[in-house]
């Protein structure tokens, strides 16, 4: 084991600047979802096909999910097999394709769809969310390969589209329609969140629940409030009471942070055009994530309540409405994937890993929802989404390191 995994790091450790190569044309492809202006991800996933290829990984399975509104009408997912000497579980590791915009361009430093490379990081668009990931994935894949070592564990590859938009086309849709890749005993790894120093193990997230709330009274004259009914004003009280519910779902959980439930007012639809004018319409969004202790029916029943309230107490009526609303199962703390991937971590970088849950939501929530283990892991200093993104290449090359122990192991 320790000699052959020298030669797996030896590859890794060598191939920065082939790294670089691979972000800098992976990049290159603007791989927005039709929601943020763009054509999808098919190009990029073809540049990426074609890279595979030539560098020896040969086994592809494209699994793609019809989408009228981009020109090829196919929104890609690709799963690339390199086959282990076992057949005890497959090691996956998934990662997705698409991008979010720019956001301002004044703020960027440098073209953010043309790779530059300064001080041992790689800036650009995507060259941390998501591609980070899947260069070291890759590049754990190719070091078996180019290095002739069969891997003890199969390695999947899976590249995923839409995975900034909800992923309907991309894990949603392969959960649904080929749930049959995944076994239950596989190690699945989501290379798409994590800490600098790729300590923490993300096993658990929050319920994510958005509300949309619109409150119906009666326009009338600024002075004259008496012959209206103001829908500002109600839905201020309401907006306070959604807030409460942090004291209602009280309960605390230390995976997280903050380790509680919130439920806070976010968006304000605009109303009147004038100070004096008593709106007669009014509509905020509220964002709540919600520990995984609560189900989201006991939070809807305790919203209807509130909104009887308000609506009784200032005679208007409010529509609400889910914007979203997932649930997700956590990972067990003791799960084989947990348990390997912390070993690897102590093995190859002496690191003591611990296990989190985060707020947000990744497609890990879909796996778990079906029964599938997965953990959310990688070393990052968290620029996603930002302008000047970047990628530390010492990273890259230290989670794939991680991710070769894994295959590599007994
Ligand atoms: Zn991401």
């Amino acid at each position: 084991m320790s000699e052959e995994f020298d030669a797996l790091k030896t590859f890794i450790e060598a191939s920065s600047k082939d790294m670089v190569e691979l972000e800098r044309i992976l990049t290159a492809q603007k791989a927005l979802a039709p929601e943020s202006g763009g054509d999808g991800e098919l190009a990029k996933l073809t540049v990426l096909e074609n890279y595979l290829k030539e560098n020896g990984i040969t086994r592809l399975e494209r699994f793609d999910a019809k989408d009228p509104r981009v020109s090829s009408g196919i929104r890609p997912n690709l799963v690339a097999t390199i086959p282990g000497s076992r057949d005890d579980y497959a090691i996956w590791l998934c990662a997705h394709l698409d991008v979010v915009p720019t956001g301002a361009m004044k703020l960027w430093e440098s073209d953010p769809w043309t790779v530059v490379e300064k001080d041992g990081k790689i800036y650009g668009r995507g060259v941390e969310d998501n591609q980070q990931g899947l260069v070291s994935s890759v590049f754990a894949a190719l070091a078996f390969v180019k290095q002739h070592i069969i891997p003890e564990h199969t390695i999947k590859l899976l590249f995923m589209a839409d995975e900034e938009f909800g992923s309907v086309y991309g894990m949603q849709y392969l959960v649904k329609e080929h749930l049959d890749l995944f076994g239950k005993e596989d190690r699945i790894l989501i290379p798409d969140g994590g800490d600098a120093k790729g300590e923490t193990i993300e096993i658990a997230e929050k319920n994510i629940f958005w509300l949309r709330f619109r409150t119906l009274g009666k326009q009338a004259h600024g002075s004259r409030p008496d012959q209206g009914r103001n829908a500002a004003l109600a839905a201020s009280e309401l907006a306070l009471k959604i807030n409460g519910l942090e004291q209602v779902f009280n309960k605390r959980d230390s995976l997280f942070d903050p380790p509680y439930s919130t439920f806070q007012p976010t968006m304000h639809e605009a109303n009147v055009s004038t100070v004096n004018i008593i709106p007669g319409e009014d509509v905020f969004y509220a964002d709540c994530r919600i520990n995984p202790c609560y189900t989201l029916d006991e939070v809807r029943a305790e919203v209807r309540s509130r909104v009887k309230e308000i609506e009784t107490k200032y005679s208007v009526t409010i529509e609400v409405s889910e914007v979203q609303a997932e649930s997700s199962l956590p990972t067990p703390q003791d799960a084989p994937v947990v348990r390997d991937l912390a070993e690897a971590l102590k093995a190859v970088h002496g690191i003591s890993a611990r296990c989190v849950g985060i707020g947000g939501g990744t497609v890990g929530a879909y796996l778990r929802n079906k029964g599938f283990n997965c953990v959310v892991w990688s070393t990052l200093d968290e620029m996603a989404h930002q302008p000047n993104e970047y990628a530390v290449i010492a990273n890259i090359i230290k989670d794939a390191e991680t991710i070769a122990y894994m295959a590599a192991r007994p």
